[in-house]
């Protein structure tokens, strides 16, 4: 038998309602904060994501899902939101349109990653981006919005990172002095490490290895280099997260994945999840519009993992979600009155009455064990003595109270059921 592809999931029915309550909350937080929906397509052009995103990160050098399609193209599956959002920002001329374009989206994406608890290879983000603001009110805002998100899903044991990884003149300043401060350490590095050591230094931070991290905690730390603009639009979004009473902790070895990131970037990890603990990662990215060949745009965005965040609801048991009921269970008591069952059950769906009858020749018995089974607020009955004088009987499920009526009162029917 054909199975579904190693790191990718099925959200069976069962699942479904989780996953339609997180999108819920996340369509709903997004009005509060007047954020709107962009939806793009889930392939792009390879280069896309290759120049976006940058050849030395983990996404681009290792685990992109590209392939060459029939006319020759190089496409690939998108492994993130913000280089599309940008893409398609540019190519509609949103900016020209607003000043400052608060996009937001929910989608699958694609990373061939090795497959664990809460590391798959077609996931699902929703995350948010604002393009036009320089404005460190908004570096605030992402996280403002990102934490009232998963508050808002009852998650506690969690925790807000930030930090500033500043301009790229100060920062290249400070890649000397810590390529200075590595050197005579760099025989003892992972290999991993020692590739980033040319190619992306600052990630060596990011290393999980003990010996990097024993190497690393004495480095010199980018935060103690930062230019003073930077320090100032630093030290202003921590203040609008104070006044908006929102716990967090400078990480100044925070310093995320990607190429593009400026100023502020931040995370928040949970500790109901295990090893792959963070929930939500984002920054501003002010160069990213010019690197894709357009005018340059001051940005910043988040995104956060849906299985992680649900995988946390689930061990902090923070869902209470109502119990899956059905308005209405028809059950025909002789078989010779199928046709008028499903005739009924016709008239009040059209009523906008969800309804469920039986498909399975059942028992009068077995129906009404399923009127149970699918909790049913009402059952009505069609058949017996009461069919032959013209009724039909409905029942209150809860209270098991009976009410006979009319085979054409109709209405009556309705109004009780909906009352
Ligand atoms: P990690 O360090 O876990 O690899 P990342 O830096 O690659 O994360 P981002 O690109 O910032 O992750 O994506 C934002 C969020 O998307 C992550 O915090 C995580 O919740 C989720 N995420 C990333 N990769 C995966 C994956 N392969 N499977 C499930 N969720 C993922
Ligand atoms: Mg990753």
């Amino acid at each position: 038998m054909i199975k579904a592809i190693t790191g990718t999931k099925d959200i069976l029915p069962i699942d479904i309602p989780k996953w339609k309550y997180l999108e819920s909350i996340v369509e709903s937080t997004m009005k509060t904060f007047n954020y709107k929906e962009i939806r793009t397509p889930i392939f792009e052009e390879t280069a896309l994501f290759s120049r976006g995103i940058g050849e030395s990160t983990d996404i681009v050098s290792k685990e992109m899902y590209s392939f060459v399609d029939r006319s020759g193209t190089s496409v690939t599956l998108k492994p993130e939101m913000t280089a599309s959002t940008v893409r398609a920002f540019m190519e509609h001329s949103l900016g020209k349109q607003q000043g400052l374009n608060k996009l937001y989206y929910v989608s699958p994406m694609f990373r061939q990653e090795r497959p664990q608890a809460g590391r798959y290879r077609q996931f699902h983000q929703f995350g948010a981006e604002a393009l036009g603001s320089h404005e460190p009110l908004i570096d605030a805002e992402m996280i403002i919005l990102a934490h009232r998100i998963i508050s808002r899903l009852g998650l506690n044991n969690i925790e807000i990172k930030i930090n500033s990884l500043g301009i790229p003149e100060s920062r290249e300043k400070y890649k000397i002095i810590l390529k200075e401060f590595i050197k005579p350490h760099f025989e003892k590095l992972t290999e991993d490490s020692r590739k980033r050591f040319d190619t992306n230094i600052l990630r060596i931070f990011d290393s999980k290895a003990d010996n990097d991290q024993q190497i690393m905690k004495d480095a010199p730390l980018l935060i103690d280099h930062l230019d003073e603009e930077s320090l100032k639009h630093f030290e202003t979004v921590k203040q609008i997260l104070d006044k908006a009473k929102i716990k967090y902790d400078v990480d100044p070895k925070l310093v995320r994945g990607l190429d593009y990131y400026t100023h502020t970037t931040f995370e928040i990890l949970s500790s109901s999840v295990g090893a792959q603990s963070a929930l939500c990662g984002g920054g501003r990215y002010n160069l990213l519009a010019e690197q894709l060949g357009g005018n340059p745009t001051p940005a910043i965005g988040f995104a956060a993992g849906i299985e992680r965040i649900l995988l946390a609801c689930e061990n902090e048991k923070s869902l209470n979600l109502p119990e899956d009921n059905i308005d209405l269970y028809i059950v025909r008591m002789d078989k010779e009155l199928t046709a008028e069952a499903y005739e009924l059950s016709v008239i009040f769906r059209n009523e906008n009455i969800n309804v469920e009858l039986d498909y399975l020749s059942r028992s009068v018995k077995a129906q009404m064990r399923e009127a149970n089974k699918l909790n049913a607020k009402f059952v009505l009955l069609i058949g017996g003595d009461e069919y032959a004088q013209k009724k039909l009987v409905l029942k209150n499920m809860e209270t098991s109270e009976q009410i006979f009526f009319d085979i054409n009162d109709l209405i009556s029917i309705k109004e009780k059921i909906i009352n």
